[in-house]
């Protein structure tokens, strides 16, 4: 039997999650999530889904490199081990790839040096990444390591969505334009609603709400991205649960000048004490909707202002793509919050988009339509699955 298994590392600051797959048909041998790394205690959950019960491990793991080897030895214990000869590749989520990365990469000292290159770009995420890289290659050294970029779906924008009009060299000195992020889940989401409608991607054209804790939309033509919400960085477009998204580039100034902020102080307040926290002091859409209901004027407001930034950008790819096929919601709000989804679509009847009442309360796990047979467009629901697709895509490039 030739090895045909896939594990996939995302790697964030002081996390590790990790899914083991069978690649014959994308079914789960095992998930896990190492957290606090670098703290007194740190927390190491492992699930076998072959059977054997789940595992918790609470102890220090100095650094990336102790919690890879604590989750090498828990698939050890399972006999899923690395050195299996049944493991095919690992697959690494890295967030950043600039404009050199936009297919997924076998990994080689060039690569990785090019990915810590990309630092400035993403200082939160990009070390993590490599580091994440570097203790599976030392793991197993003769496994092909491959990166999955989370920027790659977003590289076919056109120059003129991709672009920020300021001045050009400047812009060009600093790598400073629109990236995107969110792209794996954009990529998987856009192919899903097309099957879901039953023709093929080539012929579809969609808007993808991705809204979890961060949130992005993309104006996907065709299975190519030609438009996402995120830009240099992932501060960019919608109101997300902590992250503002879009402002006026002079309240930046204003902060600085008259607020006596430093630049840190700004992007702690912009990404960590804004968006719904900045507005109600919630982010969990749950909670926002249960105060909602008790009668909670703030809460009320974060939601409607969430609400309309959405409803902008739908109507503006909606310009972008010229005609849309299906409107597709995803990620921890996409997928379970029915009365954000009612809100978007409601009074946009002349773009074509309704929603059906009944369909969107029901829940599941499963892709499916909220919208009533007459909608020119469907509203679509389809649960993401980033870790599948990164090691669809890591499959394809090493089987290749
Ligand atoms: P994600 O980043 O995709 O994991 O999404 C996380 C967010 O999904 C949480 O912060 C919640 O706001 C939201 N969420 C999860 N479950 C629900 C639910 N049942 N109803 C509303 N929002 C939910």
């Amino acid at each position: 039997m030739s090895a045909s298994r896939v594990l996939v590392l995302n790697s964030g600051s002081s996390s590790v999650k990790y899914q083991l797959l069978d690649m014959r048909d994308g079914s789960r041998l095992a998930v896990g999530l190492v957290e606090r790394i670098g703290e007194r205690t740190s927390r190491l959950a492992h699930a076998p889904l072959t059977g054997g019960e789940k595992r918790e491990r609470l102890e220090a793991f100095a650094d990336h490199g102790e919690a890879l080897k604590a989750v090498a030895e828990e698939l050890d214990r399972d006999g899923l081990g690395l050195d299996s000869p049944d493991l095919l590749a690992v697959g690494h989520r890295v967030v950043h790839g600039g404009t050199r990365f936009t297919e997924p990469t076998v990994v080689t000292d060039e690569v990785l040096d090019a990915i810590e290159e990309l630092v400035p770009l993403a200082p939160l995420h990009n070390p993590a990444n490599v580091t994440g890289i570097r203790t599976a290659r030392e793991l197993r050294p003769d496994l092909p390591q491959v990166a999955v970029f989370d920027t790659a779906f977003h590289s076919t924008m056109p120059e003129h969505a991709a672009r920020y009009a300021i001045d050009k060299a400047t812009a060009d000195a600093l790598d400073i334009r629109r990236y995107g992020f969110h792209g794996t889940s954009h990529a998987y989401v856009s192919r899903t609603a097309a099957e879901l409608l039953g023709r093929p991607v080539e012929d579809v054209n969609v808007i993808v709400l991705h809204l979890g804790n961060g949130a992005s939309a993309s104006a996907v033509r065709g299975g190519v991205c030609e438009d996402t919400s995120m830009g240099l960085t992932p501060l960019e477009g919608l109101v997300m649960g902590t992250r503002s998204g879009d402002l006026d580039p002079a309240v930046l100034l204003h902060l600085a000048r008259v607020g006596r902020k430093s630049a840190d102080q700004i992007d702690e307040l912009l990404n960590k004490k804004s968006g719904l926290v900045g507005l109600c002091g919630e982010n969990d859409m749950r909670e926002i909707r249960r105060r909602i209901d008790e009668g909670d004027a703030e809460a009320q407001l974060a939601f409607d202002v969430y609400i309309h930034r959405l409803k902008k950008y739908i109507g503006a790819y909606s310009a972008v793509l010229g005609r849309v096929d299906a409107v597709v919601f995803t990620a921890g709000v996409g997928e379970n919050a029915a009365p954000v989804r009612e809100a978007a679509v409601r009074g946009l009847e002349e773009l074509g988009l309704a929603i059906d009442a009944d369909l969107n309360a029901v829940r599941s796990d499963a892709p499916r339509l909220v919208s009533p047979e007459y909608a020119r467009v469907a509203v679509a629901v389809v649960p993401t699955d980033e870790e599948l697709e990164i090691a669809r895509q890591v499959h394809a490039l090493v089987r290749a």
